[in-house]
């Protein structure tokens, strides 16, 4: 049989940074600035949690919705934390990370022929996901002088009598951007005039080293058009555990529950009690966030040290350095300086066109490791 795989899906790469890995993992002594992952383990009162629930037999699936205990601890966590509140009941979904809450979200909402306008560089699934909802992404590019900030007048540019929504991520992966309130106003003075609903990606939001996060759905009249999607994965440093949940309008969390009740049923119950935990634990997350935020100083001034620009990071933990002067493509730097220096960095065009020119550098590292890799990529450039 011919056209054994679907249009929409042999159209879309596989994604550029498991291929570094891949390389990386036949080497020794390899320094991993990689990952989009913490390196610590999730903290003991959270993983304990979980180990009781499995000697209290806790194995059965859960309501689709999630556990009642958990919804409510988020409806009141997230009230407590920027104001909006989420019925427990219907507008608060709990999922399998935020990976199935945007891929439900997404094919929740879009017919095909609409178009999602999506800032690059961004993370890679928004692109993939929206294609395989059967949408079209539509870029708008951030840039370094801008601070990587998705900017309100290139975006109206891009939208046409097709658009339906628009994906948001601040902090951001790859580029560390966050967006200030006023600077959120002007997209969602433009999202309502367009009549756009907004899926809002806010999984690094508890990773913000400068000034305080801004929930997208707190601003004026965005609770009814957003779609907020957030998870455990980072701040908790359970990304192997699988949970995140989407938080909206009663319609939109609906019409997601109806596919995620088809496709995954629940979020593993484990992984659900161990949540509940984790929105109790505060002192850990916070020394986790210290830590970050001392390896972003570090990595920052590591990299101008060795003569590469870099836009000061101000969430998550990723540095984007600007490599282009070195005479060298994103991909040709990543994989020479794996090649020679044993250092593992993502390219920054995998992450849309417009990072052509730059680097993703992880610092969820040891402070120990994060020097050595600067040394090494020091050392690479000076043998340029
Ligand atoms: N959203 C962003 C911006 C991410 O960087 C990642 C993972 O790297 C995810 C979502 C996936 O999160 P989860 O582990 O909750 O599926």
């Amino acid at each position: 049989m011919k056209n054994r795989v679907a249009d929409r899906v042999s159209q879309i790469r596989g994604s550029g940074i498991r291929e570094f890995f891949d390389i990386a993992q036949r080497m020794d002594d390899v320094i991993s600035l990689g990952v989009g992952e913490p390196d610590f383990v999730t903290p003991w009162s959270i993983r304990e949690a979980c180990i009781f629930a499995l000697e209290k037999g806790y194995t059965s699936y859960t309501s689709n919705w999630g556990l009642s205990e958990l919804r409510q601890a988020l409806s009141d966590y997230t009230y407590r934390e920027t104001g909006v509140y989420y019925d427990p009941e219907d507008e608060i979904l709990i999922t399998t990370g935020v990976s199935e809450a945007l891929d439900i979200a997404l094919r929740a909402v879009l017919n095909s022929n609409d178009e999602v306008i999506v800032h690059e560089p961004s993370y890679v699934s928004y692109k993939p996901c929206t294609i395989f909802a059967g949408a079209t992404p539509v870029c708008v590019d951030t840039e370094m002088r801008d601070g990587f900030k998705l900017r309100a007048d290139k975006m109206e540019t891009k939208i046409t009598d097709k658009t339906k929504a628009v994906i948001l991520n601040y902090p951001n992966n790859p580029t560390g951007a966050t967006m200030e309130r006023k600077d959120l106003e002007e997209i969602a003075d433009v999202a309502s005039e367009h009549d756009l609903l907004v899926i809002s990606d806010e999984i690094y939001g508890k990773l913000t080293y400068e000034g305080k996060h801004t929930c997208f759905a707190s601003l004026n009249g965005m609770k009814e058009r957003t779609i907020l999607l957030n998870g455990f994965s980072k701040a908790y440093a359970m990304t192997g555990w699988r949970i995140g949940y989407a938080m909206g309008p009663r319609d939109l969390i609906g019409a997601m529950m109806k596919i995620h009740q088809y496709i995954m049923l629940c979020a593993p119950i484990t992984a659900q009690m161990a949540a509940l935990e984790a929105l109790k634990c505060s002192t850990e997350v916070e020394d986790m966030v210290a830590a970050y935020n001392r390896r972003r100083r570090l990595m920052v001034r590591g990299l101008k040290e060795i003569g590469l620009s870099c836009f000061e990071p101000k969430g998550a933990f990723y540095a984007f350095p600007y490599i282009a002067n070195t005479g060298l493509t994103s991909e040709e730097f990543a994989r020479q300086l794996l090649m020679t220096e044993k250092v593992v960095v993502i390219p920054g065009n995998v992450f849309g066109a417009c990072g052509e020119g730059f680097i993703r550098c992880s610092y969820a590292v040891s402070e120990y490791e994060l020097k050595e890799a600067l040394e090494r990529i020091g050392k690479f450039i000076s043998g340029l």
